[in-house]
């Protein structure tokens, strides 16, 4: 950020105060140059997506980055990332098994 009285770039926070309730931040600048002082403040841009307060909320987020390290590993055996994906998806097999188990001709009867 530049000053805005002198434009010059060198410009210290001299405070900074996060404001729980309301999301923001606030930084108190000043220009090391000039001397002059302003506030900037930092919140939020745009709507917060929203997500249900979970007691148990880091299992889907360890879940998705499984099934993409499974995704990996079932590309390294050879097997389609649909293929891997129906597996989980649709015929609700582990990601282990669904990324380890080699192609077979019928698959949807597995
Ligand atoms: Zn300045």
């Amino acid at each position: 950020m530049l000053c805005p009285n002198c434009h010059g770039s060198h410009v210290l926070i001299i405070d900074s105060r996060t404001d729980v309730q309301y999301h923001y931040k606030r930084r108190r600048r000043q220009c090391k140059e000039c001397g002059a002082r302003w506030t900037t403040v930092e919140r939020i841009a745009g709507k917060v997506q929203l997500r249900p307060m979970e007691k148990d909320i880091k299992t889907p987020v360890r879940k998705m980055e499984d099934l993409n390290k499974w995704a990996e590993i079932a590309k390294r055996n050879g097997i389609k990332h649909s293929t891997f994906l129906s597996r989980v998806n649709q015929y609700g097999w582990d990601v282990e098994k669904a990324a380890t188990t080699p192609l077979q001709k019928r698959d949807a009867d597995t």
